[in-house]
């Protein structure tokens, strides 16, 4: 199946809404029936039929079929956000005294979960440097029941091989969830490396318009009726029939989007890495990047996430760079079609030295490259580089 025939045709029954081209928006909570009989089949089989959307919703299975197709995944459950897929793609999985092991460097949101929430119900977590599969193997305790996976993150991109790590998982009977928010479908298809379940923050580049919040969760049907039976419809964190829509329309541009934002992105990185006010580029392509020879490996291309070191001792000179900055949007989030800007130090309070200790690093500035011109990204870091 291309790529072009999933985003504009996949999953559209065009012939069931009078041949209207752009999918209809069906807002109904809920779905009628004929007779006691056909509601009863609705009841027995509420994954696969139409009876309320907190389970099912026409628009929301568009959705579906084109992000499982995207992700070679038999299926795909959405959610109200990426947070909520990765919780109820980890909940699933775990009972009080079970043991969980996670990357050390998860997004925020997930670290709190299994850390902070899962910890209250009698789950122990254990973080890992990810970039050993030994690493992993170290952790494993009795009731280890699930391996949590980021690769790469959206700050430094530490990687995982997610194939080494998936064969350790299966041998043990381990499950294994993988956070693809950063490479998208299209550059790494964890599953097709052994990985149980694929989570995404679909807020990212899947919508990449910074109107919507969801997520994805993407794996085999019988994995994902589990998810559906439990978290998804107890929990209850579905995404809404109009945001699905509004996704269906971010996806349709996601292959231009993609294949133009690393174009630029690739330019920004090599107009950095030559700067000598940036002490240091990260990304997955970023020529010092030790892990270079996996993201050759194991990603089709990049994504448009670098995070800079600015060459400073202090934190003022940080925040001159930022405010300085006129093109890049300084906020939270990335993927859209804007360029943005998130600055480390904003996290802090003010007088926090650029080094606090351990991994922190205040000097750190994350850029998400949108779809401008890239000269017009390069010549506004110039000038905001001169402030330094
Ligand atoms: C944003 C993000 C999430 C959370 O997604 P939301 O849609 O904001 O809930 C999860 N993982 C990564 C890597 C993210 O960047």
């Amino acid at each position: 199946m291309d790529l072009s025939y999933i985003l504009n045709h996949l999953g559209e029954d065009r012939a069931q809404y009078f041949g209207a081209v752009a999918p209809p928006l069906v807002q109904s909570s809920i779905f009628a029936f004929p007779n006691v009989a056909a509601m009863r089949d609705a009841f027995a089989d509420e994954y696969g039929r139409h009876l309320y959307t907190r389970g099912n919703n026409p628009t929301v299975e568009i959705l579906r079929r084109k992000v499982a197709a995207l992700e070679g995944a038999e299926d795909c459950l959405m959610f109200g956000s990426g947070a909520a897929a990765m919780a109820a793609g980890v909940m699933t999985h775990l009972v009080a005294g079970d043991h969980v092991v996670c990357v050390a460097k998860p997004y925020s949101w997930t670290r709190a979960l299994l850390r902070d929430l899962l910890g209250r119900y009698g789950v122990a977590v254990s973080f890992v440097d990810g970039c050993e599969v030994a690493y992993f193997e170290a952790a494993l305790r009795e009731r280890t029941r699930l391996i949590v996976l980021e690769s790469p993150n959206s700050l430094t991109f530490e990687q995982q091989d997610l194939a080494a790590v998936a064969a350790l998982a299966q041998a043990r009977g381990i499950r294994t969830i993988c956070d693809n928010s950063y490479a998208t479908p299209l550059n790494q298809s964890p599953l097709a490396l052994g990985i149980d379940l694929v989570v995404h923050s679909a807020t990212k580049y899947l919508n990449g318009h910074s109107d919507v919040v969801a997520g994805a969760l993407c794996g085999s049907s019988a994995l994902l009726r589990e998810v559906f039976r439990g978290p998804y419809m107890a929990l209850g964190a579905i995404l809404s029939p109009h945001d699905a829509w509004l996704l269906l329309r971010g996806l349709r541009t996601l292959q231009v989007r993609i294949e133009r934002i690393a174009r630029t992105t690739r330019e920004v990185l090599a107009y950095l890495e030559a700067h000598p006010r940036v002490r240091q580029v990260h990304s997955p392509q970023a020529s010092a990047n030790p892990q270079l020879a996996l993201s050759q490996r194991q990603l089709r291309g990049a994504s448009g996430l670098l995070t800079i070191e600015l060459a400073t001792g202090e934190v003022a000179a940080v925040e001159r760079f930022c405010d300085a900055l006129t093109r890049f949007l300084m906020t939270v989030s990335w993927g859209g079609y804007e360029s943005l800007a998130f600055p480390v130090c904003a996290v802090f309070p003010p007088g926090t030295p650029l080094r606090p200790g351990g991994d922190t690093n205040l000097a750190l500035v994350r850029l998400s490259i949108g779809l401008e011109d890239a000269a017009v990204l390069i010549a506004d870091l110039e000038q905001a580089l001169a402030r330094l």
